[in-house]
């Protein structure tokens, strides 16, 4: 049905979700899955967690909705959290609902706060589907269809700082950069890469724009990914499992950059519903320790993943339960293999399998997900290829 009605712009998967609980998913069939796709790092804490499905209940109960022209206690809260676990210096918050608005926004505060016009992105990087996230998002075939794109933005090849070096300029207002490429492959930045991209930054007058949408919230076991690196951004870009399954979306910036009153703005930015799911799930994560948990489940599970590479296999890279197993050929036909066996994961670009497990997987759950992963990536070629 959702396939007769959709306007088209997703691949569809043959298959039909209706609930959840933990790392579990089920289809309308009565089909039980574990689910390492967590809808693209987004239920974090799995599904229908208790405590979560609780505060937003008692929110909806109490205020759904306030325009941000008023206060809303649970709003202020919400940023006061978001200040208090980002890196130093960041401490101002603009509250929106998705990866690309936090993107869109950072552009447009990154511009306005620097006085000047261009921005510096990876190659292989992916930062949203708007136009502004677009042309920083170095994709000819994501972009092609949309030509013109935002004048003013570069690309370079990612962990090449010489290549950064010399692109960013008097012109540049920001470097807006992941510090693991998620859809891009699962590549995580090199530290000297980063910290030299972060110092031309700073020598040349440009923001460091870190886009954290998918590496934050734990899921590379740090509650964001630039405390591996010790690099502090200027500007924070958030959204996936900031609110462990609501709709939101943030910026969070340091002093040098201006807001000016009227100069952007969300309708449903920073709802009190969706600030207080955002609330319960930080605390959740900073009570149960998540970091350290998806620190440890995602290091023992490449570790016994790959004590026995299996030949198909190119390379696996991780930070926590980010992990990324690049194979020698199509991923595809083994990904509908592993859904057909209980398992849903990712693509990454066309050859690489995507883990994002909710960071509350059990192990015996991971133990299972590799197990079978590791007996799909035996199967001959050919009888794979035969099932595309
Ligand atoms: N930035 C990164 C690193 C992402 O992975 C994504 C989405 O996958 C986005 C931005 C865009 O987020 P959204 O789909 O919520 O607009």
């Amino acid at each position: 049905m959702e396939h007769t009605f959709s306007i088209g712009v997703y691949a569809h998967r043959d298959l039909n979700l209706v609930s959840g609980k933990g790392s579990l998913v089920f289809d309308s069939d009565g089909n039980e899955y574990i689910d390492c796709t967590t809808g693209v790092g987004v239920a974090s804490l799995g599904h229908s967690h208790d405590e979560l499905v609780d505060a937003i209940t008692a929110q909806a109960r109490r205020l759904m909705v306030c325009v941000n022209t008023i206060g809303n206690d649970v709003r202020a809260e919400c940023m006061e959290k978001l200040v208090s676990i980002s890196p130093s210096g960041l401490e101002r918050v603009y509250l929106c609902n998705s990866g690309a608005e936090a993107i869109e926004a950072a552009l447009k505060f990154a511009r306005q706060s620097t006085g000047r016009t261009d921005f510096v992105s990876a190659l292989r990087g992916f930062h949203g589907r708007t136009f502004g996230a677009l042309s920083a998002t170095a994709n000819a075939s994501y972009q092609k269809p949309f030509k013109p794109m935002v004048p003013g933005f570069r690309h370079a090849p990612f962990n090449q700082a010489e290549a950064f070096e010399k692109l960013i300029d008097d012109r540049t207002a920001g470097v807006v950069i992941e510090l693991v490429q998620g859809e891009g492959g699962v590549r995580p930045a090199e530290s000297e890469f980063i910290l030299a991209v972060a110092e031309l930054c700073s020598q040349r007058g440009a923001l460091l724009i870190v886009d954290e949408v998918q590496t934050g919230f734990c899921r590379t076991g740090q509650m964001f990914a630039c405390e591996h690196f010790a690099v502090n951004p200027d500007i924070l870009c958030l959204a996936k499992g900031i609110a462990g399954g609501m709709p939101m979306g943030a910026v969070v910036a340091n002093e040098k950059i201006l807001g000016a009153t009227g100069s952007h703005g969300s309708t449903f930015g920073g709802n009190p519903l969706a600030s207080a799911a955002c609330l319960k799930t930080v605390e959740i994560m900073q009570r149960d320790n998540l970091a350290a948990r998806a620190a440890q489940l995602g290091d023992e599970f490449v570790r016994e993943f790959s004590a026995d590479l299996p030949p198909v296999v190119r390379q696996v890279r991780h930070m926590g339960l980010m992990i990324g197993i690049e194979l020698k050929t199509k991923a595809t036909p083994f990904i509908k293999r592993l859904q057909e066996l209980g398992i849903l994961v990712l693509p990454a670009g066309t050859t690489v399998i995507r883990l994002l497990p909710p960071l509350i997987i059990e192990k015996r759950q991971l133990n299972t997900v590799r197990e079978t992963l590791m007996s799909v990536l035996q199967t001959d070629l050919d009888e794979m290829n035969s099932l595309k």
